[in-house]
């Protein structure tokens, strides 16, 4: 067959050259569909369905009557025609932080729509015989708002062989559900595709291309995804981390670590812990950042004001050392230098 004549096929399709046989399947059943002559009695309508179901026979069918040198030319041409096996198919893969770094068994549920078998995606099945047509019981006309209309389901025949397919309610599609156990190994990081070999949605009689699964971090309470780091914010009473104490951090995993933070510490803090965040792609694990959030007391009882006010008089008289911030700033703004030693050193008005 002549190279022009497949590339009209193509064109009557609607499709690029080079389309695959699903591709062209699909593209026939939706445009046969609508110019089927059954469903359009539109001048035009019988033609262009001839012109469909001939583009489709010869893409599909190698069209048998020419043949000759260009058909060699015209294979040549397009290698895309035939592929060896149908395309890979691209998935997103959810998995928590604990998943992601320790590997797991996941069942997926992996849905997407399909050609109905009924009615091999027309939404229309054949009769046996003609039977009346139920929308508008015979008469081929139904009541529209300006009056009686032609009837669109028989096109105004009032019988028809044709029903609308009841398996997948006249869509023509199904959503086909399949269930696919997954070894998802340890180390996977946001962005890394497992590839599962073969287990693509099959498309045609093609043996399934490879089932291409990118992984994804579900949101997690404890921890996040801070640009490529994890992260995990701990809340720490700031006594304790003025004071220096141990501070307990949950790593993935369900265990914790016990940090050591200097004493002093009276702002939010990051500290990072090697070998406890996200796999890495080189290989091995990244820092877990730790951010120690400092927490101020609520509810303090009478105990606990009277101890506040002891350590209050215990730093009293040493603001220029213990707050070189607020010492600063009353002496820009009140125009008091820092008190030392509990003598007070006062500007005088006027
Ligand atoms: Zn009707
Ligand atoms: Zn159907």
């Amino acid at each position: 067959m002549p190279a022009s004549s497949r590339t009209q096929a193509y064109s009557a399709l609607g499709l690029a050259p080079g389309a695959v046989p699903a591709e062209i399947k699909r593209a026939f059943r939706r445009l046969a569909m609508h110019w089927h002559p059954d469903r359009n009695a539109g001048a035009e309508a019988a033609e262009r369905f001839r012109q469909v179901k001939a583009a489709h026979d010869l893409l599909i069918r190698g069209g048998g009557a020419d043949t000759g040198p260009d058909d060699v030319a015209d294979d040549m041409a397009e290698p895309d025609a035939a592929p060896v096996r149908g395309p890979d198919q691209q998935e997103m893969l959810w998995l928590t932080v604990e998943e992601a770094i320790f590997g797991d068994v996941q069942v997926l549920e992996l849905t997407r729509p399909e050609p109905c078998d009924e009615c091999d995606g027309t939404g229309r099945i054949t009769l046996a015989s003609s039977r009346m047509c139920a929308c508008c019981r015979g008469s081929g006309r139904v009541q529209g708002r300006h009056g009686l209309v032609r009837c669109d389901v028989c096109g105004g025949r009032g019988y028809s062989a044709e029903a609308a397919c009841e398996a997948c309610e006249g869509s023509g599609e199904r959503r086909a559900g399949r269930k696919l156990r997954v070894t998802v190994p340890a180390g996977m990081w946001p962005g890394r595709t497992l590839r599962v070999a073969g287990k693509a949605q099959p498309v045609g009689d093609l043996p399934p291309g490879d089932l291409l699964l990118v992984c994804q971090l579900r949101l997690h309470g404890l921890f996040a995804l801070r640009g490529e780091a994890l992260e995990v914010r701990v809340p720490v009473p700031l006594f304790a981390l003025l004071a220096g104490e141990p501070v307990t951090v949950p790593v993935p995993g369900g265990e914790t670590v016990c940090v050591e933070v200097p004493a002093g510490t009276a702002v939010e803090t990051c500290l990072e812990l090697p070998g406890q965040g996200l796999p890495l792609r080189s290989g091995g694990r990244g820092a877990l950042h730790v951010v120690m959030q400092p927490v101020l007391p609520e509810a303090l009882g009478k105990t606990d004001i009277a101890a506040l006010r002891a350590l209050q008089a215990a730093l009293a008289g040493r603001e220029a050392k213990l707050y070189p911030a607020l010492a600063e700033w009353r002496a820009t703004w009140l125009g008091m230098t820092p008190r030392k030693s509990g003598k007070k050193s006062r500007k005088k008005a006027g």
